[in-house]
């Protein structure tokens, strides 16, 4: 493999994120940087999220946290990409969340399709947060319900049990939170 050009390739998938409005950081990463750790899972399971076993894109559906790290020790680099959002409603924000997080999930999406046709046949996208494709998910009554959207629907990458705090300081990119902003992080996985 001939790696400077695709670190060459990569790049475009850079300036193309950057392109899009509200993106605010957007690197290329080594895949050795991407921290995988069990107690980003076990937060998903036992710390009150409301998605866990509702949203079919999210744990227990998802491969386990041992799994994903087989998985990724096939991926040589990732582009990692950054979202802010301003919240002007502070008595009531998460639908303004929710639509920054859905802007970062098409912004995924796309990123991971360039991918493709860039030559890298097993880009894979994760977004930030739950699925927010469909209101009322039909894993929340069903867990052998099918994904209303497949070709779109995407993991985020704490359902891989990545720590996004200590992958993006170990990459340089500062997370800050603030009452007025969100930010949402996602990647593509690039191979
Ligand atoms: S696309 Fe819809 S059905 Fe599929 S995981 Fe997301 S919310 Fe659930």
């Amino acid at each position: 493999m001939d790696m400077l050009a695709e670190v060459e390739k990569a790049k475009e998938l850079v300036d193309m994120a950057l392109s899009f409005n509200g993106i605010v950081e957007a690197k290329l990463i080594h895949s050795r940087d991407i921290v995988v750790d069990e107690r980003v899972r076990f937060q998903c399971s036992y710390s009150g999220c409301r998605d866990y076993g509702g949203k079919l894109m999210c744990p227990p559906h998802t491969p386990g946290v041992d799994e994903f790290k087989k998985i990724l020790s096939n991926y040589y680099m990732a582009v990692l990409v950054q979202l802010e959002g301003a919240i002007v409603n502070k008595d009531n924000w998460e639908p303004e969340t929710d639509r920054w997080a859905l802007q970062l999930h098409d912004i995924i999406y796309k990123l991971e399709k360039k991918a493709f046709s860039l030559g890298f046949p097993f880009a894979a996208g994760l977004i930030g947060g739950s699925c927010k494709l469909c209101k009322d998910c039909p894993g929340e009554n069903d867990t052998n319900a099918k994904c209303l959207h497949r070709e779109k629907a995407r993991p985020s990458m704490e359902a891989m049990g990545i720590d996004v705090l200590s992958t993006c300081k170990n990459t340089g990119i500062k997370v800050e939170f603030s009452p007025t902003k969100v930010i949402w992080t996602g990647m593509v996985l690039l191979a």
